[in-house]
């Protein structure tokens, strides 16, 4: 059998060596006094978890019971969720952020941002995302919202929601794809106010620019951000949308007085779309800000055949795209303009979706700790500390993410040869520190 499935030990080996994942474990810390289980294998344990895909962290308290993976993870003996939640309630943030930034940039020295670059640049986005809602658990930095219910009898009733939400950057261009950052939004702040926060910060952590292509939704077409992006040097592709009105309406009356630019039909997943992009380069941007803007329609029109009373008769349905940018026409024809602006909707589909489809990442379990660590206030009271479970265990499975995806699509040959899939590879790895036979393929 030996070749035919990954083993923990090359996995390992190839993290220590490229990424320092032991000298970053050792760098952890977090707000319990003298424990038992130290705070790097409470990162190995919730890091593995997450590379073996492990569903819950029930099925890691299992996996736990097996001496390899304790060993494995430097702990002495095993440990169950009240000592991972105890931990991770107060576990400190920055050693996890400045492990993704270095993953992230050794990544990139590495040039696994090389391929699929558009133009030459690189390309991030920017999006939103909800994890962990509830009617009935709730934490001092929940956001709340008014939901109308159906109760048992059919009527309505409304009642309050409790929720996290928060904005992640992530790379969209090449086959890997890690986050940069996240940025959680706050009781009583908006999506763009944590947006932005998260912009501000990515120059300071990465040191320099990081990516060149920015591809933002459309509640992000205001003057604050262009202004951001310029001075940073990032360009920017926004979706755009009713709300930004004016732009929108000049546009849609600019184009519908002309034909299109461009038109060409375009095959994919089997479907034919007929394409037609209209490009202008001189609008103003709003009436307080009318500096001249880019703007790209693409009208996209899906023929296909469908029964109709048993007779194929054709139907067609049509969809219709706006974006603004600061890309030059000259280097970015109008096609790239829209190829970028779709890669940021199937960014929409693909990123956070992977993460909670396939990486169990909604952890509801560390939302409402009231178990946690105390430490000692300047007026000299004791007091638990404040909650960063759920923080601590986004940005590990972040690092697991970025760093599992590099195995599977740069380094791994077994990957390539045998046209293993992510899923595949970390259930060999699970397996081999579970020291139960493979259960990818049968003996010949
Ligand atoms: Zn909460």
């Amino acid at each position: 059998m030996k070749g035919h499935a990954h083993s923990l030990l090359s996995f390992s080996a190839w993290l220590n060596k490229g990424f320092d994942l032991r000298a970053h474990a050792a760098q952890m810390s977090d707000a319990r006094t003298d424990p038992e289980i130290s705070p790097s294998s409470i990162f190995l344990a919730v890091f593995h978890s997450f590379v073996f895909r492990l569903p819950s962290f029930q099925q890691l308290d299992s996996e736990l019971s097996h001496s390899h993976l304790q060993s494995w993870i430097g702990a002495e003996r095993a440990f169950g969720d009240d000592t991972l939640r105890y931990s991770l309630c107060g576990f400190d943030l920055d050693p996890l952020e400045a492990m993704l930034v270095d993953v992230n940039r050794r990544l990139k020295r590495g040039k696994a941002f090389d391929e699929g670059r558009v133009q030459g640049r690189l390309v991030a986005a920017l999006d939103g995302i909800e994890v962990l809602s509830s009617f009935s658990r709730r934490c001092d930095s929940c956001l709340e919202r008014r939901v109308i219910l159906k109760d048992q009898a059919g009527r309505k009733i409304e009642q309050t929601q409790y929720y996290h939400r928060a904005v992640g950057c992530q790379m969209v261009h090449s086959p890997v794809k890690p986050f940069l950052a996240i940025e959680w939004l706050q009781p009583g702040e908006g999506e763009y106010t944590a947006a932005l926060r998260l912009l501000h910060r990515l120059p300071d952590m990465y040191g320099s620019r990081f990516f060149d292509i920015l591809l933002l939704d459309a509640l992000y077409a205001q003057t604050s951000v262009l202004e951001l992006a310029h001075k940073i040097g990032w360009d920017a592709v926004i979706s755009l949308k009713q709300n930004s009105r004016d732009l929108y309406q000049s546009a849609v009356r600019l184009f519908a007085s002309r034909p299109p630019d461009v038109g060409f039909r375009e095959q994919r997943d089997r479907k034919i779309y007929q394409v037609q992009l209209w490009d202008t380069e001189g609008l103003p941007f709003t009436i307080d800000n009318p500096e001249p803007v880019r703007v790209v329609r693409s009208e996209e029109v899906l023929d296909r055949n469908r029964y109709r009373e048993a007779v194929l008769t054709p139907h067609s349905t049509d969809h219709e795209w706006l974006w603004v940018t600061t890309l030059p026409k000259q280097v970015f024809p109008t096609p790239v303009i829209r190829q970028l602006g779709h890669s940021r909707w199937k960014n929409e589909n693909n990123g956070w979706m992977d993460l909670t489809k396939h990486w169990a990442f909604k952890h509801g379990f560390l939302h409402a700790c009231r178990h946690r660590p105390k430490q000692t206030t300047a007026s000299g009271e004791r007091e638990s500390v404040s909650n960063h479970g759920l923080a601590a265990v986004t940005l590990i499975l972040l690092i697991a993410f970025a760093l599992s995806s590099a195995f599977v699509l740069r380094h791994s040959k077994l990957a390539r040869r045998e046209h293993l899939t992510a899923i595949a590879v970390a259930a060999q790895l699970r397996a081999w520190v579970s020291k139960t036979p493979p259960p990818i393929r049968a003996p010949d």
